[in-house]
């Protein structure tokens, strides 16, 4: 039987707005059948991208240039690189010219935590100098109105644009206070299956891990079919909350531990991950439910904020897994399904989509807009520009920084 796969690049075409005309896109693939597949740039032989099992993604470095082919390769059994092992390829446009028309930002969480290795929480004080920079720095505007303003001809302010994403707790409680303080709108993507807040996000166990005061010294996991132990108890753990996952190589047993669960647990079925977690729990002596700061929103508490005039809600899929890991009709199921339960909570029809973890292929688009969404935000480093595809809107994740420092970073960000 003929071999098939899948190879897509998002975003496709790449907008890049300043003199380079190379850019950066993320690439992701998934074959039936072969063992072992490489991608390779420009040619079946040409050079080496990436390598992996049946499926894999992998983020380009800014040298992606306009016309620029990945073909997808079966090198299963040491298949030579030739055209009919070709499984599929992807030809990705670099495209110039674009008025840069404003931002929009990424928020998870206003809070502060033990520890926070991927910096998804910002201090509710940091978050209010952010705020007070926004509301200077360009016009703050629902994500709505950016969609239809970012493609007029005249030369207005730019629009920034406010997005939170998983539905914590904290996005009614310390985030909406301070977004009406400085009058400024934001969108908040939830993920209908953890609406109610009984359940765990998977990664914040693992952060409550990094945190907890003690754990035993042991901890051994079983995961398809492979054995792994960890020791906890040396050397100590240093303070949590300076440790950055993607900036400083774990240095403690803790630290490797996390990275070591975070990079096993991450591509696991929802199931078996929930099953792990649990183990994790009850090892480490942990709460089986989330209490604040790590709690979704309950059902009363997420219709209380859609109905303040500033906020919109949108879906981020049903169970925020990675979308294109799922078949087709699974992928179907957590955009259109989240789009009627949501809808049906709010009372009206829902207008946004987020990718859960920004992951999306072509196919994956289409089935947003074949939903009935009006667009979609993924994640990747790229201002707003007039034209831009909405079901492919660009996002910039905010740190915890002072007002200050998250001015530099905007005006950075802003720059054509
Ligand atoms: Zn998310």
């Amino acid at each position: 039987m003929k071999r098939t796969g899948k190879i897509s690049a998002t975003p496709n075409p790449i907008i890049i707005s300043g003199q380079t005309r190379v850019g950066v896109t993320k690439l992701v693939w998934s074959c039936a059948g072969a063992k072992e597949v490489e991608v390779r740039i420009g040619a079946p032989d040409g050079p080496l991208f990436s390598r992996s099992g049946a499926s894999g993604q992998a983020t380009t470095g800014e040298w992606v240039t306009d016309g620029m082919t990945f073909h997808l390769q079966d090198v299963s059994g040491r298949r030579p690189l030739l055209p009919e092992h070709t499984l599929a390829t992807v030809t990705v446009g670099v495209k110039m010219d674009r008025v840069v028309r404003g931002l929009i930002l990424m928020y998870h969480r206003i809070a502060e935590l033990d520890a926070d290795p991927w910096s998804l929480s910002v201090a509710p004080g940091n978050f209010a100098e952010q705020l007070a920079v926004l509301r200077r720095a360009g016009q703050p505007a629902p994500l709505a109105r950016a969609l239809v303003e970012m493609d007029l001809e005249r030369e207005t302010d730019p629009l920034l644009v406010v997005t939170f994403d998983d539905g914590y707790a904290d996005n009614l409680y310390q985030a909406l206070p301070l977004l009406e303080e400085f009058r400024i709108p934001a969108t908040v993507f939830v993920p209908v299956n953890y609406i109610g807040g009984r359940r765990f996000f998977w990664w914040d166990v693992l952060d409550l891990l990094l945190a907890a005061a003690d754990l035993p010294s042991e901890f051994r996991l079983r995961i398809a079919g492979a054995n792994y132990r960890w020791r906890l108890d040396e050397p100590a753990p240093r303070q949590p909350r300076r440790w950055q996952a993607s900036e400083m190589p774990p240095e403690t047993a803790r630290e490797r531990f996390y990275l070591d669960l975070y990079r096993l647990l991450r591509p696991l079925p929802e199931d078996e991950r929930s099953e792990v977690i649990d183990e994790l729990l009850a090892w480490a002596g942990l709460a089986s439910a989330p209490s604040d700061p790590y709690r979704q929103m309950s059902l009363d508490e997420l219709r209380r904020l859609a109905r303040h005039p500033l906020i919109e809600i949108g879906s981020h899929a049903l169970t925020h897994r990675d979308l294109p890991d799922l078949s087709p009709n699974t992928q179907r199921d957590e955009i259109e399904r989240s789009r009627t339960l949501l809808s049906r909570i709010l009372g009206h029809p829902v207008r946004s989509f987020c990718y859960p973890y920004g992951s999306f292929t072509a196919e994956t688009a289409q089935m947003v807009r074949d939903a009935g969404y009006a667009c979609a935000c993924g994640h990747f480093v790229q201002p707003l520009a007039a034209g831009a595809d909405p079901y492919q809107l660009p996002r910039v994740m905010v740190g915890n920084w002072n007002g200050e420092e998250f001015a530099r970073r905007l005006s950075a960000w802003l720059r054509p």
